[in-house]
């Protein structure tokens, strides 16, 4: 591979993958590379990708980004889980909760003494013992006091895409204007060489970033690199967005309403709601979709619906030659889990652990590749897990959903489940214990047996532990601001943003 050192990086694409990744390249190495950032107002973005995880945070820490002015650009709100509604069952609802459900204990995890005390006939839910789930339901947030919340954001990805710009430029990101009509390839090696504009300049580099969206002008059109498709266990390919009025205070959680061939989400930011429909265009046309989220949404409509069309995988290999795809580039999982910003962010954090100074390294980009597609296979997995454990039957899309063949490796962890009760988050795995049994429960996946070490916790101080848990999380709760109160105080939007 190419022995010449890496100076220039070039970056295509100015979403919000193209601006983080020029915010963080240029906060860590500023004074060892030259980034170059080329984007097409012409073309704009995509103008979703509103609900983030709590990983956003660490990412925010690394750029040295503080909450409150981000939140305030952002016209951000806060966020503790996803309330994920009709997907078991049509009626049913369940919280997948960020942080830590009830209080591991050396002889297992949580959920085993949960299934006990269930057995032996106590009927709180498993989120009772989740202080993120009940400050959510009660409409309650605030940084600070113990034990700590863990949360993330609701955002405006136009904003976002700008606040990071405004970090980005004065710290030494060269932004360029313009449309790429070519993208320059050596003859002899095959790598990109240059981007050239439909203005003419040319712009030169050692390091390309394909951040152009679905459109993926550099690693899909021009280099060609395969596009794994996992339509056969993810059969949405299309969705609708539409922003509404406010009809009442943001809650600080993201909704994820099944319909009868998908589902809706519901996203509250200080200022306005974000909405969308996503569904299988197998199995419902676009005018259906339309009228049934014009229907179904709260709130006047800002703008007409706005239609996405997707397919769900990622390249084969994101780093190839002196390309790496990031954001929709380099795949699209549905954003049922809220998981494209955080894909996006570790695959920069990686890039900048391993960022290739001396030159291209055929180990390194292998080992990038490697690590990229388990993240990705895992958050597949975890997403299906969603669709395959419905017991709905009421659509051919659900029952569709239901009866598909999965992949080995989300097979396994069913059956560990169903077995045993077990759950278990693997070296790169970005789901935890806690998601894994939350959304296993909540599509009602019912284990057949639990850990027998168990038993070793007699049962009147097993209820005796789980009170005090419960009591210990309402007071929490009680003494916690309402979040609507908590934002206009730490940090209201600002509408010029
Ligand atoms: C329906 C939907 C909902 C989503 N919801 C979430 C969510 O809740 N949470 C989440 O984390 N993620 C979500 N995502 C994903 C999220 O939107 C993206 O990961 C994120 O916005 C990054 O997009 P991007 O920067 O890769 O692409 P884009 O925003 O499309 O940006 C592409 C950039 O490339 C430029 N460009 C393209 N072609 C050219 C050219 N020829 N010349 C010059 N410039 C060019 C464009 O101008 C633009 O600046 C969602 C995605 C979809 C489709």
């Amino acid at each position: 591979m190419s022995a010449g050192p890496v100076k220039n990086v070039v970056i295509a694409g100015g979403g919000t993958a193209g601006w983080v990744c020029a915010a963080a390249l240029i906060k860590q190495f500023g004074a060892l590379i030259s980034v170059t950032l080329v984007e097409s107002d012409e073309i704009g973005t995509v103008g979703v990708g509103e609900s983030t995880i709590p990983t956003a945070r660490t990412f925010h820490d690394l750029l040295g980004i503080y909450e409150k002015p981000f939140m305030q650009a952002a016209q951000a709100t806060f966020k503790l889980g996803i309330s994920f509604e009709n997907w078991a069952r049509d009626g049913d609802s369940y919280f997948h909760p960020f942080g830590t459900v009830g209080r591991g204990n050396w002889m297992g995890d949580f959920h085993h003494f949960w299934l006990k005390a269930r057995d032996a006939g106590a009927t709180e839910p498993f989120g009772a013992y989740s202080l993120e789930q009940q400050a959510a339901m009660q409409n309650r947030f605030a940084t600070g006091g113990q034990p700590a919340l863990s949360y993330a954001y609701h955002l405006d990805a136009t904003r976002y895409a700008k606040f990071l710009r405004s970090l980005a430029e004065p710290a030494g990101v060269r932004r360029i204007e313009g449309k790429i009509r070519t993208v320059v390839l050596d003859p002899e090696s095959g790598d990109i060489d240059a981007l050239e504009l439909e203005s003419g300049t040319r712009i030169d580099g050692d390091l390309f970033i394909d951040c152009t969206g679905f459109r993926a002008l550099l690693i899909g059109q021009t280099l060609g690199v395969a596009f794994d498709d996992w339509g056969q266990w993810i059969a949405t390919d299309r969705a609708l967005a539409v922003q509404t009025e406010s009809v009442g205070p943001p809650v600080p959680y993201t909704r994820a309403i099944a319909h009868g061939e998908g589902w809706r989400w519901r996203i509250p930011l200080q200022t306005r709601t974000g909405n969308g429909l996503v569904y299988a265009s197998d199995f419902l046309s676009d005018d259906e979709a339309c009228a049934r989220l014009l229907r179904d949404i709260e709130g006047t409509p800002l703008f007409e619906p706005r239609p996405i069309r997707y397919a769900t995988g990622m390249r084969a290999a994101p780093w190839t030659r002196n390309c790496i795809a990031l954001g929709l580039a380099g795949g699209f999982i549905e954003p049922l889990e809220s998981t494209s910003i955080h894909l996006i962010q570790v695959a920069v954090t990686r890039l900048i652990q391993a960022f290739p100074f001396a030159g291209m390294s055929e180990a390194v980009t292998a080992r990038f590749n490697a690590q990229a597609v388990r993240e990705w296979e895992h958050v597949r997995d975890f997403i299906i897990l969603h669709y395959k454990l419905t017991e709905r039957d009421d659509t051919p899309f659900w029952r569709r959903c239901r009866d598909m063949p999965i992949p080995d490796s989300l097979a396994e962890r069913l059956a560990l489940f169903r077995d045993a009760a077990q759950a278990y988050q693997g070296g790169e795995d970005l789901f935890r214990v806690d998601s894994w049994v939350s959304v296993m429960l909540g599509q009602r996946l019912e284990p057949r047996a639990w850990h027998q070490l168990a038993r070793l916790v007699p049962p009147e101080e097993l209820s005796r532990a789980l009170g005090d848990l419960r009591h210990l999380i309402g007071e929490r709760v009680a003494s916690t601001p309402m979040h609507e109160a908590f934002l206009k105080e730490f940090c209201p939007a600002l509408e010029s943003a």
